[in-house]
């Protein structure tokens, strides 16, 4: 990050302006929202300051510029137009110590000013760091449409009842629950529609109900989530809720940064990844984790890259739970064999080359491939094999040893989804040369059938990031 985004308090605290146009008074209004005990230095207070004035009270000062103006002041900010008087004011403020703020010239400034979306004491700041004011207007725009006025008052509302809902739900993962049933549920309706009365008696009832569990933890769940080989934007609708409602998260290296990105940020992380012939965690492991933080009334998400029942292990890590009554819900992702693909530009059936698609698991034991050639080699079938690549040679000559045309169509997808997407075409004969001599690593799936001729025409996905 290159600032750091923070909401200050300056009520009651000294801020100055210097400049007296259109920018200066959007500032002003800013500050003086903010309850800021505020100094204007301009040879005259321009229109809009002039109008800001009839509402609000602030000093003017007509006289020029001086150290002394930033005394006591938390921030500065240089709104003249004749850029020697910001620089001055920046000069000044460096010696005191003073953070400025001088619009539109990023490196004047000690602090810039993010748009805000005001639904007080809901607040939405945006910024991008200067690079894109366009984007940074599209996005409040956005917020602006899509959140609602009564968000401010669902805020208030919550505010007032925090101490009581301490005091009744003394268990924090139960408190967590209650406030997401209150801002999602029929108390914020209520708000929403400006029911205040409605709103209390609701609350108090729902408070006298939860208050009855004392400081027992609520029912755990466990959310195996299947999350798609990597493009966070493959994601379903309800992995993205329920990785925005749990408590632990238990993931592993096929889970890249942007999808963890979007699990709720307070949610406490466990690493449990393998690497090959390394197991970190052994799966008993990880399902006993599982059963004891859902126990303890956690609701756990157990992050599996792609889908959760394909070559996932999801099903063992569930059975465990379902033997000791544990609830839990599976949610399906798009596995990489049909992310690969398309991303790749190889639709894996056609009507013209492939009317059946087999996934295998190229995963070898002891340096020997156990797979069913005869149904493998079939025509008119394309195959998709996982963790093969450590094994390519041997599916390779092992396909072409059992009869397969060694000129069959064959790719290497490594990284498919992401922004470092490489995809090696070649045939049986030639596939394991192009990627060795590629130096392709993990996670890598591979395509072999007819289909693969068709990405020539059908490549669309530019890995650049
Ligand atoms: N449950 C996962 C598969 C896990 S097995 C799913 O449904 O996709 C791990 C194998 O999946 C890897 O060895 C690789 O073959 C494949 N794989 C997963 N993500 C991939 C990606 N982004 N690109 C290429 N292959 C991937």
């Amino acid at each position: 990050m290159e600032h750091l985004p923070v909401f200050l308090d300056i009520n009651g605290k000294r801020t100055l302006i210097v400049g007296n146009g259109v920018v200066a008074a959007r500032k002003a209004d800013l500050v003086l929202r903010a309850g800021s005990d505020l100094t204007v230095v301009a040879p005259e207070l321009g229109e809009e300051l002039s109008k800001l004035a009839e509402s609000y009270e602030f000093r003017h000062q007509a006289t020029e510029l001086t150290a002394e103006n930033l005394n006591d002041c938390v921030i500065a900010f240089g709104c003249a137009e004749e850029d020697s008087i910001n620089q001055q004011l920046c000069e000044f403020a460096a010696l005191v110590k003073v953070m400025v703020n001088v619009p539109d010239t990023t490196e004047s400034c000690d602090f810039i000013m993010p748009a805000v979306v005001d639904r007080s004491p809901l607040l939405i700041a945006v910024s991008s760091g200067g690079s894109s004011p366009l984007l940074v207007r599209m996005l409040k725009a956005r917020f602006e449409t899509t959140i609602p006025a009564a968000y401010g008052r669902l805020a208030e509302f919550a505010g007032s009842y925090r101490d009581k809902i301490k005091l009744m739900i003394p268990n924090g993962t139960r408190r967590r629950r209650f406030w997401e049933t209150m801002v999602s549920g029929p108390i914020a309706e209520h708000l929403f529609s400006n029911q205040l009365e409605q709103a209390e008696s609701l609350m108090e009832s729902q408070l006298e109900e939860a208050s009855v569990a004392g400081d027992k933890p609520p029912a755990g769940e466990v959310y195996l989530v299947g999350t798609g080989p990597g493009d966070p934007d493959l994601l379903t609708f309800k992995a993205l809720r329920l990785m925005q409602q749990t408590d632990v998260v238990l993931y592993d290296r096929l889970i890249g940064e942007g999808i963890l990105n979007l699990v709720r940020r307070d949610a406490e992380r466990i690493y449990v990844g393998k690497l090959k012939d390394n197991h970190t965690v052994a799966q008993e492991d990880i399902g006993k984790m599982l059963i004891d933080l859902a126990r303890k009334g956690k609701r756990v998400l157990r992050l599996k890259g792609g889908d959760p029942f394909v070559f996932g292990r999801g099903g063992e890590e569930i059975e465990a739970l379902s033997e000791n009554g544990i609830a839990f819900q599976v949610i399906p992702g798009v596995t990489a064999a049909n992310g690969c693909a398309a991303y790749a530009g190889i639709p894996l059936t056609h009507r013209d080359h492939a009317q059946a698609c087999v996934f295998v698991t190229g995963h070898e034991k002891d340096g020997e491939l156990k797979l069913n050639w005869e149904s493998l080699i079939q025509p008119r079938q394309t195959v998709v094999l996982y963790m093969g690549l450590t094994s390519l040679g041997l599916i390779t000559s092992g396909f072409i040893a059992n009869g397969a045309d060694p000129a069959t169509p064959a790719a290497v997808i490594e990284n498919g989804t992401r922004a470092g997407q490489r995809v090696i075409t070649g045939t049986l004969e030639s596939l394991l040369d192009k990627t060795t001599e590629a130096e392709v690593k993990s996670p890598a799936l591979i395509i072999i059938g007819s289909v693969v001729r068709l990405r020539d025409k059908l490549s669309w996905f530019s890995n650049k990031p």
